[in-house]
């Protein structure tokens, strides 16, 4: 589909593109190609896919795949959709939020992902024991900071959170223009692999949200260190009466140094979350 099929569609359906749930419409072939070819699909692959709008990657994951999942909010897309792939046995197109539906088993994502609710999504469908592989368009500002895990600099909550998770394999700038309407950011395509294994302490599900909660709360303060950012969490966030004092005491008994937030890892933040888990989970 090029732009103006997809003009045609859209005009037919009498639909103006929804800013609201960031639609924008894949139209260039090559780029189709190129996530096509990251996603390496397997007919022995079962895939989400995540507001998939009027198709277009959809109809070349079916070709493949056992099995598509296609979420799309919009109900007047995905009955166009249901239309559109009547005669498609593997395929099961969803009406619902992605963020609200109970998601059926899937070991992919492959999706040009709703950019404003990337971080709810990543949350959502890949911060879990057993994530899936995604190969994802997102805004590239935020591909950057998942991919720039060794300069600390511009290390952030997401780029601790999704690395916990998932390991970063590929990232390539991806034309705003390949979209219609154009996006106003600059987008690129990920593709991010499950980690072997995931550390215990994130296999139970109110320890992994606490872990997450510890990631929310600090790194706003990644440039702070690590005792300040910690007091100004459980005081601001959770009204605890933890004092500086208390704090280095309990980091000190463990051995961790109080350094900039910016300075730790993955590792960091586990063992971190794992002692204050105990004092204030
Ligand atoms: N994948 C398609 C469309 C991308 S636009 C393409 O590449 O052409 C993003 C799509 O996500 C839109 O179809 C939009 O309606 C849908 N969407 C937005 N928010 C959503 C949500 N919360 N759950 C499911 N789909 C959503």
């Amino acid at each position: 589909m090029n732009r103006k099929d997809i003009q045609l569609i859209l005009k037919e359906l009498n639909i103006v593109p929804k800013k609201r749930f960031g639609q924008n419409f894949l139209i260039d072939n090559a780029t189709k190609d190129v996530i096509i070819k990251q996603a390496q699909i397997s007919k022995d692959d079962i895939i989400l896919e995540i507001g998939p709008g009027l198709g277009a990657l959809t109809e070349n994951l079916v070709k493949t795949a056992k099995k598509v999942y296609a979420v799309e909010i919009d109900s007047r897309l995905s009955s166009f959709l249901t239309n559109k792939f009547s005669d498609c046995q593997n395929l099961k197109i969803i009406n619902g939020d992605i963020l609200k539906i109970n998601i059926p088993d899937h070991n992919k994502v492959v999706s040009n992902i709703p950019y404003k609710i990337t971080g709810p999504i990543l949350e959502k469908v890949f911060f879990n024991k057993n994530p899936p592989q995604g190969i994802l368009t997102i805004e590239k500002a935020i591909a950057d900071r998942i991919f720039s895990y060794e300069t600390y600099k511009t290390s952030s909550r997401i780029t601790i959170s999704v690395n916990t998770f998932m390991k970063p394999v590929k990232k390539y700038k991806i034309s705003r223009n390949s979209f219609y309407p154009i996006p106003n950011i600059a987008l690129a395509l990920v593709n991010l692999s499950p980690r072997e294994s995931i550390d215990k302490f994130l296999i139970n599900d109110y320890q992994r949200r606490f872990y997450l909660k510890i990631l929310e709360g600090i790194m706003p303060f990644k440039n702070k260190n690590l005792a300040n950012a910690l007091e100004l969490y459980t005081k601001k966030k959770l009204k605890l009466n933890l004092n500086k004092k208390d704090i280095l005491n309990i980091l000190e008994q463990n051995n961790i140094e109080n350094n900039k937030v910016n300075t730790y890892k993955v590792s960091n933040f586990l063992e971190i979350s794992k002692i204050f888990y105990n004092k204030i989970g």
